[in-house]
């Protein structure tokens, strides 16, 4: 559907489906059927083949507005007549976000609830996680011969004109400081983005895979990024290169000795005046179905969010990891202070010689 009858509203959407069903559907299904609007900051093709085996199972067509800023003040500027039914989010901090916008109802749900462990969710039901992401060290094979590393040793001078990363501001980045400010207080974390930015090897830039490029290339040795980017780049067929740049560095896990790897999530939320609520609710229940979070697994390489479902064999071949059980909640809480700092030492100006 095009956006400009998204925007159209809600009763001008439920007579557009009303058509389509009418014209195209026995009316005995039409019931039954229907639709689901998703808002979505993750790629149409990344939850295509979730959706598609949704449609299948329920006979309920879905329909994304897909972008990568704005979704969420674009839901709050419709207001009532929203035809957005849920969002698709990254990152606790836009779930928490949006919940703080108003933009999202309570779900309370027994399949839900059963199948997504407490700590992957918002204890009122504003969002929960569908997939979990570790913030990793990728490390150069050629030049890094340890196997196990910590966030808080990226300080030590040893990674001087080393280190890269993508800017400090972004979610990814403010995700792993807030761990940080949560587990050491903003005073040491503040120290520590001083010290990590003067070990940099250049100013913040690029995304995650950009960063193995540059130590592919030479010009670090070490950087963090999400877990899925390197099963992105192993398995690229439109841009081989990038299987080099993954053939080029370890992953590290950091801190799998002590409190465990930084994670994220990936999430959803039920839009507040979701037009189609029935239909969405029985989509976020099939979003922790056993074999959604098998599609998840394989089509993105992130971790699923139930315990009794393996990850994909690629992603099981870099290694086995403890995860950081700070409550998102926590991360969350501590995102301003974190961002606060990044923009306090000036970490995006990068090393200063
Ligand atoms: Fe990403």
């Amino acid at each position: 559907m095009n956006s400009s009858r998204l925007n159209a509203g809600r009763w001008s959407l439920t007579t557009f489906v009303l058509g389509i069903l009418i014209s195209t559907t026995p009316v005995s299904n039409a019931l039954a059927e229907g639709y689901v609007n998703i808002y979505s900051y993750r790629q149409p093709d990344l939850i295509k083949p979730l959706l598609d085996a949704f449609t299948k199972d329920t006979g309920i067509k879905a329909k994304i507005i897909f972008a990568k800023k704005g979704l969420a003040e674009r839901i709050a500027a419709e207001g009532m007549n929203s035809p957005a039914d849920i969002l698709l989010s990254v990152g606790i901090g836009k779930l928490v976000g949006a919940r703080e916008n108003g933009i999202t109802q309570a779900v309370t749900n027994d399949t839900i609830n059963a199948n997504i462990p407490a700590r992957y969710r918002d204890p009122e039901g504003h969002w929960f996680g569908v997939t979990t992401r570790a913030r990793v060290i990728f490390a150069s094979k050629e030049r890094v011969e340890q196997k196990a590393i910590t966030y808080e040793e990226l300080a030590d001078p040893k990674w001087k004109g080393r280190i890269c990363t993508r800017s400090g501001q972004h979610v990814y980045s403010i995700g792993l400081f807030a761990s940080l400010v949560a587990h050491h207080g903003a005073e040491w974390t503040e120290k520590w983005l001083t010290d990590v930015k003067a070990n940099l090897a250049r100013k913040p830039a690029g995304n995650d895979r950009k960063q193995v490029k540059a130590i592919f290339s030479g010009e670090c040795d070490i950087a963090l990024g999400n877990t899925y980017y390197m099963g992105k780049m192993q398995t690229n067929q439109k841009e081989p290169v990038q299987k080099e740049w993954a053939t080029s560095v370890n992953v590290l896990f950091p801190n799998t000795e002590d409190r465990g790897t930084h994670v994220n999530i990936s999430g959803v939320s039920l839009a507040n005046h979701a037009p189609n609520k029935a239909n969405a609710i029985k989509l976020l229940e099939f979003l922790t179905t056993t074999k959604a979070q098998q599609i998840y697994a394989e089509t993105n390489f992130e971790y699923p969010v139930r315990a009794n479902v393996p990850s994909c064999k690629l992603v099981g071949s870099w290694g086995q990891f403890k995860s950081d059980e700070i409550g998102l909640d926590a991360i969350a809480r501590f995102r301003k202070t974190a961002s606060e700092l990044v923009d306090k030492v000036g970490f995006n100006q990068g090393p200063s010689s």
